[in-house]
């Protein structure tokens, strides 16, 4: 365990106030430590530097905080307020989100890596649209009456009315490339409902979330109906994961601990929702506007330094302007400024973690290894000890390699040419356990609307790329997931459906 450092010369006085003293757990309305008293250093990826100390939470305070949950689900006022008032208290959630812009982005970006201007353009924003928009739709989940006709009981009548109610007490565990984002792309589908939670966020990156925590107090989220959970995956995220005391388990992460955590659901058959991996094909075609082909497929994998779940990493290029493309993306992969997240000049940051530093660092000699042409484009910032990975382009790729067929979830780019617009190009975007997301880049609408029907994957961009939105459902085909996030969909993963049957006398 090290020393804290000091306070951040380049972290406002409030970013620097709420390091200083060591984070706790949200459970039952109240912060308090881990049972066992232990902490864990949270890691500024740039520097490398202890920046803070979180609470090392395992089964005796995810248990706590599951009681708390089941006891404002069953007592409390949560799922009996009426809609209306929820809906206010979640969409105050997105205004105070946006009140405390500064400071998130801020946490955001020491924490996670990222730019301090796509955490204040993107993840902050998102974040707080992704409350405001849910927050309306705890007014519309309403069910519907059925006709019917009982065949075994032709004279009768009957009326018959469905029932939107909440799935229950849902534990849910997060990821750190998103970390503010995809704690609200689980919290606020589930509150809408009126489930109550057991958040467990991603060991990398705690700080955002519990930022929210005070924000959800402060907006008057009740007690126990959101707890927040720092700890490691393989203990407090699995005792969660295997917890008898929950109803439901939403996921966001690898695809292994997807596995895991559906055989972890299997004794008591909880429900599960999984958002998982991807190895998205991003199609450029000969026709397209190279330019915005060029910038889009530069941002489909470099956005968040490839660890972004729907990265376009694997470019497939027609033949006829597959060296144009490549070199083009190498440019812009050069001009690429590396450097600490909180700098504002800094267009890519380092890669969360060491652990992820070494695995992206292998991925590169793979390709290598494999046969791949190496473009390494961008520079690391000199004499630096943060993790910090070059944008990099591994040209002229194969089927089979694992370049091709692994998640890299980095700054890394496969890139092959095809040769025709047949089932040749759609047989390999599709040869692959993930699906998505996918890109296609081309002035033939016609073109673009064919392929996009015979794509496996659950996004698809047009002349694109990148586009999330509150409203739309978000979520992959095969082994990229179950269910999806945002839109009106996320909601089936929060939600039981009753039918109530009344025979008219
Ligand atoms: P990860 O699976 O290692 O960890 C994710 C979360 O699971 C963390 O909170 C971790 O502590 C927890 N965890 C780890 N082992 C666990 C276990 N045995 N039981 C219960 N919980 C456990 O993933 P990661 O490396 O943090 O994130 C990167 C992965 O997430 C990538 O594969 C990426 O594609 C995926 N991802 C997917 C989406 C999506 O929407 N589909 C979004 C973001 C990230």
């Amino acid at each position: 365990m090290s020393a804290v450092a000091e306070s951040i010369p380049s972290l406002s006085q409030a970013a620097n106030e709420f390091l200083k003293s060591p984070k706790q757990m949200l459970i039952d309305g109240k912060w308090v430590k881990a049972e066992s008293g232990k902490t864990f250093d949270v890691i500024d990826p740039a520097t490398t530097d202890v920046i803070g100390k979180a609470a090392e939470g395992d089964s005796p305070d995810v248990d706590k905080a599951v009681k708390a949950a089941r006891k404002a689900f069953e007592s409390g006022p949560w799922p009996n307020m009426s809609p209306a008032d929820r809906g206010k208290l979640l969409h105050k959630v997105g205004d105070l989100i946006l009140e405390n812009l500064d400071i998130l982005a801020e946490l955001e970006s020491l924490d996670n890596g990222k730019p301090i201007t796509i955490a204040r353009a993107a993840d902050v924003p998102l974040a707080a649209d992704m409350f405001h928009y849910m927050s309306g739709w705890c007014t519309k989940r309403h069910g519907y009456t059925i006709p019917l006709n009982v065949l075994y009981d032709p004279d009768a009548q009957y009326h018959v009315y469905t029932r939107k109610e909440p799935v229950g007490v849902v534990g849910q565990i997060i990821p750190w490339n998103f970390p503010l984002l995809m704690a609200t792309w689980k919290l606020a589908p589930a509150l809408t409902m009126g489930c109550t939670v057991v958040l467990k966020v991603a060991e990398e990156t705690p700080l955002s979330a519990i930022k929210l925590g005070e924000i959800l107090q402060e907006a008057g989220i009740p007690d126990g109906v959101v707890n927040i959970i720092t700890g490691y995956g393989h203990t407090a995220g699995a005792h969660l994961a295997n917890h008898g005391g929950i109803d439901k388990v939403a996921f966001t992460g690898s695809t292994e601990v997807g596995r895991k955590i559906v055989q972890a659901s299997a004794n008591d058959l909880k429900k599960v929702s999984l958002e998982l991996g991807g190895k998205s094909p991003n199609i450029v075609l000969a026709d397209a506007d190279l330019d915005s082909a060029i910038a889009g497929a530069a941002n489909a994998i470099f956005f968040n330094h490839g660890q972004c779940c729907a990265a376009g990493s694997r470019l497939f290029v027609q033949e006829k302007i597959y060296d144009k493309v490549i070199e083009g993306v190498a440019e812009h992969a050069k001009n690429i400024k590396l450097g600490p997240g909180l700098d504002p000049n800094t267009q890519m940051g380092p890669v969360v973690s060491k652990d992820q530093y070494q695995r992206v660092s292998e991925y590169l000699d793979i390709g290598d290894q494999e046969g791949a042409r190496t473009l390494s484009a961008g520079t690391r910032p000199k004499d630096s000890q943060g993790y910090f990975i070059e944008p990099t382009i591994l040209a002229d790729a194969k089927p089979g390699m694992r370049v091709v067929e692994e998640e890299i979830f980095g700054p890394v780019v496969a890139a092959m040419p095809f040769k025709d617009l047949d089932d040749d190009l759609v047989r390999q975007a599709n040869n692959s356990i993930y699906g998505l997301a996918a890109g296609i880049w081309t002035s033939d609408v016609s073109k673009a609307h064919k392929l996009a029907s015979r794509l496996q994957s659950g996004s698809v961009w047009i002349n694109c790329y990148n586009i999330f939105n509150s409203a739309l459902p978000f979520g992959g085909y095969k082994q990229s997931g179950w269910g999806r996030e945002m839109g009106e969909a996320v909601l089936d993963n929060y939600t039981e459906e009753k039918a109530v049957t009344i025979r008219l006398g």
